[in-house]
């Protein structure tokens, strides 16, 4: 994205820094992600969007799609592992060889909509993965969660009115990307918090609104997009989660998986721009994921 952007490479280094440090690295299948394939993006993207992607990736320095999103030239390939790897953790769930799978990607996706690159992403990473599961697997019921301090408003764009999915999220509002309180689609449950709302009322909202809807939904799988940015310690947003938040609720997520949906998440990365903040959150994360 170019120097002084948040959306930094260092980012990764970050999280893998974090695993190795709390010995977690040892219970983790390590894969690397493949490069979608046009037809599992085309689900979600129309073409024009993708080959205006491929298009605009520059030879040399960067360009601009939008003020906060940029292609150097090895953004188009970055952006197709990203999106490949859903595709290959929804693999690897339905052939029985993971029950859970955490995608460690950039660039993220849950911003991008079917025809739009914006917010730091080009290809809406989760739903590849979810439509993924649908067309290629046959499920007829992904839920999706979304607890970035960002509304994912690529994903809402993308799943409107889709019965297949139910999507339910939390973020921080008004903020960016302003949208999302507005007459919702019925397979959407956004709940705004306003800036300041720390775990308590996080976990209030997810126990009281999340899980009665998600049980009712009956989810053959659950993808998160699992954004760390409404850490406390993260200054692109001003929510105040901490880690035990984010490991409590990836539990209750997996009560959830455990009723209906043989245990099956995969969970990608979105935002989490405070490095310490964000290894350690995905730490909490992956562990609670893993219920090691
Ligand atoms: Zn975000």
């Amino acid at each position: 994205m170019g120097v002084h952007h948040p959306e930094c490479p260092e980012r990764l280094d970050a999280i893998n820094d974090r695993m190795i440090a709390a010995g977690l690295d040892i219970y983790m299948a390590y894969h690397e992600a493949p490069l979608a394939q046009m037809e599992q993006l085309l689900r979600v993207h129309s073409r024009g969007h993708i080959q205006n992607i491929e298009d605009s990736a520059p030879q040399h320095g960067i360009v601009h799609l939008d003020p906060d999103t940029a292609m150097n030239p090895g953004t188009w390939q970055a952006a197709l592992r990203s999106a490949g790897a859903g595709v290959l953790a929804i693999d690897l769930l339905m052939q029985g060889h993971a029950k859970t799978a955490f995608c460690s990607v950039r660039p993220p996706g849950h911003h991008a909509e079917r025809a739009r690159a914006m917010g730091f992403c080009f290809f809406n990473n989760i739903a590849v993965a979810a439509m993924h599961a649908i067309e290629a697997w046959g499920l007829q019921r992904v839920a999706i969660v979304d607890f970035d301090v960002h509304h994912g408003n690529g994903t809402e764009q993308i799943f409107a009115g889709n019965e297949k999915v139910l999507m339910v999220g939390t973020f921080q509002h008004p903020f960016y990307p302003y949208c999302g309180t507005e007459h919702p689609a019925a397979n959407m449950l956004n709940v705004p918090l306003p800036a300041g709302t720390r775990g308590d009322v996080f976990r209030q909202v997810v126990s009281d609104i999340w899980m009665p809807r998600l049980r009712e939904f009956a989810p053959e799988l659950i993808c998160i997009s699992a954004g760390f940015d409404a850490h406390y310690e993260d200054d692109m947003g001003s929510l105040g989660l901490l880690e035990a938040d984010y490991a409590w609720v990836t539990q209750q997520i997996r009560e959830i998986a455990a009723l209906t949906a043989q245990g099956r998440i995969v969970s990608m990365l979105e935002g989490g721009y405070a490095l310490s903040a964000l290894g350690r959150s995905v730490a909490a994360h992956v562990k609670a994921l893993a219920d090691l």
